[in-house]
């Protein structure tokens, strides 16, 4: 096990990578703990959970609301919560999600921590301290940002994980070699899914990697003014879409960051969409996609990312650089056309 321990402005998260789930019971106490699971991780993995009071949520984003956050909330009160509880998320993003959610609104907040339990939320879903929930179409339109105390990473979860998550970790981390490390998109251009899955050693460096690159960014910039805005490429159209063609969450994002790429090439001069859309490929991704401009228009008026007239969109200026700029809705909106 590899202990770290990062510093934000007002607190510290420790990072154990390597480790086992066992490992909690010398970490906290089962008195005073409470773990939030859902019903797809708790039947799989249930001799973990003995001896640890433990709250299955139903699983999947369409849970992740206000009826689920109320669900907690009564079981936290039933099984006595106080102030000093911690809060352990055991699953995916939308446990991560609404764990960290729950922790900075019961009793005006108590501590929590993760074990992430698929590839996406090891490498994104649990860092960086955003959590929260969907309200109908619009995700994470309501939330926080506070960090966790602690993040557990125990890769004998992903043993059970079906091949569509692992294809939406690899969306995230494939999107970090484009915006911050060549030498890592190198690497993924000699690796593939099947050797990762066989080679335990690989897939925890990688995994170690891509913490510590998405926190690099999450520290320079917790708040998100500026550096943090490079996680969002390929999620400005990614999310658009993903809602309104209920694609998976790495689809939606394997297909946005190659439309970046596309735009990279004609606003910057970008000069390898094609190596980006082959490692899309290569780890089973989606690249090219119809959709209705006008619905997806629609849906960036909302996002958060837009300030006026304008949608700070990521692009690509070369692979393990990407940059921030601003396009007005209405040349996004003939651009998109013509792809
Ligand atoms: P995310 O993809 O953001 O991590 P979820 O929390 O929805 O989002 O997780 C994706 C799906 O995978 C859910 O259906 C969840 O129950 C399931 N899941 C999570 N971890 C595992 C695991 N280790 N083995 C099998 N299924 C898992
Ligand atoms: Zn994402």
């Amino acid at each position: 096990m590899l202990h770290q321990s990062v510093r934000f402005n007002q607190q510290h998260t420790d990072f154990y990578f390597d480790a086992s789930f066992r490992q909690l019971k010398q970490m906290l106490k089962p008195a005073n703990t409470f773990i939030i699971t859902d019903t797809n991780i708790f039947p799989l993995h249930t001799t973990y959970f003995k001896g640890w009071k433990t709250i299955v949520i139903p699983a999947g984003e369409a849970h992740k609301n206000i009826a689920t956050v109320q669900y907690i909330i009564e079981q936290l009160i039933q099984l006595q919560a106080d102030r000093t509880a911690t809060l352990v998320g055991v699953g995916g993003g939308v446990v991560t999600d609404i764990t960290g959610f729950v922790a900075a609104i019961y009793m005006r907040g108590v501590a929590f921590g993760f074990v992430p339990t698929t590839l996406l939320a090891m490498v994104d879903a649990s860092i960086g301290g955003k959590n929260g929930i969907d309200i109908g179409l619009y995700k994470n339109l309501m939330g926080t940002i506070r960090q966790p105390a602690f993040l557990l990473y125990d890769t004998h979860f992903l043993k059970t994980l079906p091949d569509a998550e692992w294809q939406n970790g690899f969306a995230e981390i494939i999107k970090h070699a484009c915006i911050k490390n060549a030498a890592m998109f190198r690497n993924l251009e000699k690796l593939s899914p099947a050797l990762l899955k066989k080679n335990k050693q690989k897939l925890n460096e990688l995994i170690q990697k891509n913490v510590q690159l998405k926190m690099l960014v999450v520290k320079a910039d917790e708040f998100e003014k500026g550096e943090r805005k490079l996680l969002n490429l390929g999620h400005t159209l990614g999310h658009a879409i993903e809602n309104q063609y209920s694609l998976s969450h790495g689809h939606a994002v394997a297909i946005g960051i190659h439309y970046a790429a596309i735009l990279s090439q004609q606003i910057l001069g970008f000069k390898q969409p094609e190596r980006i859309s082959a490692l899309l490929t290569q780890y089973g991704l989606p690249t090219h996609f119809v959709f209705d401009t006008k619905k997806v228009m629609n849906m960036l008026q909302m996002d958060k990312k837009r300030q006026q007239e304008f949608v700070h969109y990521i692009l690509i200026e070369k692979i393990g650089k990407g940059i921030i700029l601003p396009i007005p809705l209405k040349d996004l909106e003939k651009i998109y056309k013509i792809i």
